[in-house]
This record gives structure tokens, sequence and C-alpha cells, in this order.
């Protein structure tokens, strides 16, 4: 046996076992597709949205990552990148393409003003699109530079791996059967 420690390597394999086997655990191999099969959501707003395009072209080749295609339809979408400013008018727009995404989902929000409504600080634009949405990524910059979004989009890879996947799928009791058990304690 290479490694027994699941928790540290994720993958173990056994040597006195023939042929192509490997060990893992549900969590690891289900994080390790997510991670590397992220479907964008382009939420380009503004300018950083330039950005966002010039990430997909030859040169900086995001699908390296397995995250080079972009829908435009939110159902099949799982994480939103939102390039740009925020306007109060267009927010309730980025929430409701949010909601339409499927779970699990992830956010992540490119440049000052996605973050925190960079120097725009004027009534007409969210402070932030965690005001709206959960954010697991913050990129600094005005504009970030594609690589900068590469690197965000690492640091979400890392985070998948910590997540639990199965997590929300234990089935819950039917409320019929609650009753029912606590009415015959
Ligand atoms: S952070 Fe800078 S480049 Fe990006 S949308 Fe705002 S003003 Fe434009």
């Amino acid at each position: 046996m290479v490694s027994t420690d699941l928790d540290k390597t994720n993958f173990v394999y056994d040597s006195k076992v023939e042929g192509n086997i490997i060990f893992t655990r549900v969590d690891a191999a289900i994080n390790w597709m997510r991670k590397n099969s992220l479907w964008p959501m382009p939420m380009g707003l503004a300018c950083c949205a330039i950005e966002l395009m010039a990430t997909a072209s030859s040169r900086f080749d995001i699908s390296r990552f397995g995250a080079e295609v972009m829908r435009f339809s939110p159902r099949q979408a799982d994480v939103m990148i939102v390039s740009g400013t925020v306007t109060y008018k267009m927010a309730l727009a980025v929430r409701r393409i949010w909601d339409q995404m499927p779970e699990p989902k992830w956010c992540i929000a490119m440049g000052a003003c996605a973050s925190s409504g960079g120097m725009f600080r004027s009534y007409a634009t969210l402070q932030g699109i965690d005001r709206l949405i959960p954010v697991d990524v913050y990129i600094a910059g005005c504009p970030p530079r594609p690589e900068a979004l590469i690197e965000g989009l690492m640091r979400l890879q890392e985070k998948i791996d910590t997540e639990s996947s199965m997590k929300g799928l234990k089935a819950e009791p039917e409320e019929e059967v609650v009753k029912g058990l606590e009415i015959g304690k």
C-alpha cells in the first residue's frame, strides 16, 4: 500500500491488488469532478468583462481548468463571475439569475466594482455584490488581469476541494413519520 491516509491524500492504491485499482472517498471524487468542470455564468456588467472575455482566449486558455464552457443559461452554470459595476437597476436581475442557477453554485466577484462598488460611491451603485448574493472569491484590481481571474478560479477550486459534497443530501424524515413517532412516545 503506497499510502493509507485517505484524509490527507484523497487517493491511494493498493499494490497487492492486481489491476488498476485506486481507492478514494466519495467526497474527494465528487469534489474532484466539480472543481474541474466549473461552467461559468459570465455576468459582464462593465469594463472588467473585457478581461473576462480575454481569459477565454487562446493566450490565457481558461480551458486548462475545465472552465471554458461559458453558459448564458443560468440552469447550465455553476459559477457566476460578476465582472463590472453593479447598479441598483441591474442588481435584482443579477439576483434573479443567481436564484435560477442550480445548487451547488459559487460566485466570484471580479474587480473592485463587483467586490465593493469600487470608485463609484454613488446612489446608483450597489456597494458590492455580496450584499445580494454570497461571494466565494474576491479578485482585486481595476480591472484585474486575466491571470488574476485564473488565480481566483484556482482559489475556488481549492475551496471546493474542502467542501462536503454530500452535505444536504441526507433524506429528511417525512413529517408524518416524525409526528407519528412523537405520538407513539
Ligand atoms: S473595477 Fe475598474 S475596470 Fe472593473 S468595472 Fe470597475 S471601473 Fe471598470
